[in-house]
């Protein structure tokens, strides 16, 4: 009944969509302290910004006046549908300051887009994706210039936009209220920096995942940004961290294709038996189990361009057996994996069924292997050393 009445009830006939050109600024009085790059609570992750963007929506009356407020604690009813049915999504990216003293951010369309699909995934409002990267950019002008300031060159924001169900309604269905929220915190450069007191190293050690335990699969929500994919991916994590491994590589199916590792993507070099061609490998969309990264979509947008000839992109269904075979035949070249946090890291290792496998590195120089190149072309891009397209400057006052 109640849903009758807000529909007649309600002030215009279209809800509202959501716009960031009308603000509501709310300046903190305070400034919360900086954590030292490379510091404890830097490597803690979970000191943010000095403000904080959030929109509520309603299926009445669509998306409100986005605010940029202090950042704190948000109120919301424990009977909110985020927090009992999992209507939640998320983003991940980040916001460069380029050697040039200009802030960047990379593709956020991407991300922008990828977080109205995930949404829609959960029944969660869409949006304009456009004015989503508006409100990034608002909320930057404003907590940027202290938290990645022009001294730290070479560094980077991260940037986690969320948007969840609440309201108050325990009626197992879609959510009638919303509520969109962005944050940022200073991370440190996993591909480059370990914590205090841990020894660096130059890659990560996977622990393929056990045959009863899946993350993704046909018809789920493998490909979506939620957070129900990762809570429910803990223990396993926990259990590969405990005996001495980085991350989970999610295999799926009798035939253990291999998906994801951790919440990155996955990607071999491999020479091809029969041709002799260099191959980059990764596992493919269409099946929905794995995330559309980033990260992997430019890798390889820029592999196919600049590489022609040279490597072949291959993006195919691809099981551990047949990377066992390539291993016992010496055809891997390098393998890793890249994310927005992991950035392009490489692979050392995979335990697989007890076994494992230590994996090449690619060329001798470092300098000349295809992480480096790949890590080099993103890097130069995402801080201005060379202007393309998919750097998106933001201008600040
Ligand atoms: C975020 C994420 C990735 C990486 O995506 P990017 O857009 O490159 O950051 C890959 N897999 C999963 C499961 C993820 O959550």
């Amino acid at each position: 009944m109640s849903a009758v009445l807000n529909g007649m009830n309600r002030t215009s006939e279209t809800p509202a969509p959501l716009s960031a050109s009308n603000i509501i600024f709310n300046r903190s009085t305070v400034e919360r302290s900086v954590p030292q790059h490379g510091s404890p609570e830097q490597w803690a992750q979970n000191v943010c910004s000095d403000h904080m963007v959030t929109c509520r929506w309603t299926l009445s009356d669509g998306w409100e006046v986005p605010h940029i407020v202090p950042y704190g604690n948000l109120s919301i009813s424990p009977a909110a549908s985020c927090l009992n049915y999992a209507t939640q999504c998320f983003e991940g990216m980040k916001a460069f300051r380029g050697f040039d003293g200009k802030l960047r951010l990379f593709r956020p369309d991407c991300n922008a887009k990828r977080l109205v699909m995930s949404a829609q995934r959960v029944c969660l409002p869409a949006f304009d994706d456009n004015e989503l990267v508006e409100l990034i950019k608002a909320l930057l002008r404003i907590d940027a210039p202290r938290w990645l300031p022009k001294e730290a060159a070479g560094r980077f924001l991260y940037i986690r936009p969320c948007l969840v169900g609440t309201g108050d309604q325990l009626g197992v269905q879609t959510p009638r209220e919303a509520t969109l929220y962005i944050m940022m915190v200073p991370w440190p450069d996993f591909s480059k920096e370990s914590p205090p007191g841990i020894s660096p190293r130059d890659g990560l050690r996977l622990y393929a995942s056990a045959e009863d335990t899946i993350r993704a699969w046909p018809g789920g929500f493998g490909f979506a940004k939620v957070g129900a994919n990762y809570g429910t991916s803990f223990g396993a994590h926990g259990e590969a961290q405990h005996k001495g491994y980085d991350q989970v590589l999610w295999l799926f199916g009798p035939d253990h294709q291999i998906t994801e590792a951790g919440a990155s993507n996955f990607c071999a070099i491999v020479r091809n038996r029969d041709s002799g061609l260099t191959e980059l490998i990764t596992p493919p969309l269409a099946e929905k189990l794995i995330l559309d990264g980033v990260t992997r979509r430019s890798i390889l947008e820029l592999a196919r361009s600049r590489m022609a000839g040279e490597l072949e992109v291959v993006e195919r269904k691809f099981t551990m057996h047949e990377l066992e075979n390539a291993w016992e035949e010496g055809r891997i070249v390098e393998t890793f994996v890249c994310g927005t946090a992991f950035f392009i890291t490489p692979v050392l290792s995979i335990n697989f069924n007890g076994r494992e496998l230590d994996l090449p590195h690619g060329d001798a120089d470092p300098g000349k292997r295809f992480t480096s190149l790949f890590g080099d072309w993103l890097r130069n891009i995402q801080l201005g050393v060379v202007d393309h397209q998919w750097a998106v400057e933001v201008k600040e006052f």
